[in-house]
């Protein structure tokens, strides 16, 4: 996992609507190419990064990625967003707003 992950319950209670509403992509493609993580979950699976479904610096199963995807830089486990990864642009982004 990133070493730049802030941890913070503030999000904990939110609908994933709600957390992909806050969510600005920059698309700089980090967050699949392998540069920030080794591996994402995809269900009880692990997909080996960088991710196979990243061509063109886009994800190419877009409409069907995994909830981790879809939630990115909100970090899910077990079920529930227990942390920001701001070495994501985005999630810098929200961690500035949102977090004080
Ligand atoms: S690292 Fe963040 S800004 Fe970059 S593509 Fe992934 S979600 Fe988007
Ligand atoms: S499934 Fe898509 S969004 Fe998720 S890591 Fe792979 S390319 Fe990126």
């Amino acid at each position: 996992m990133s070493s730049s992950v802030f941890l913070t319950d503030k999000f904990r209670d939110k609908d994933s609507k709600y957390l992909q509403s806050l969510i600005s992509c920059k698309s700089c493609g980090k967050c699949c190419n392998g540069k920030m993580f080794d591996y994402i979950l995809f269900g009880n699976s692990r997909i080996k990064l960088p991710c196979k479904f990243h061509k063109n610096n886009r994800c190419s199963i877009y409409s069907s990625r995994p909830i981790n995807c879809r939630l990115f830089p909100f970090i899910v486990y077990n079920g529930i967003v227990s942390a920001i990864c701001i070495e994501c642009p985005a999630g810098e982004e929200i961690a500035k707003k949102y977090i004080t």
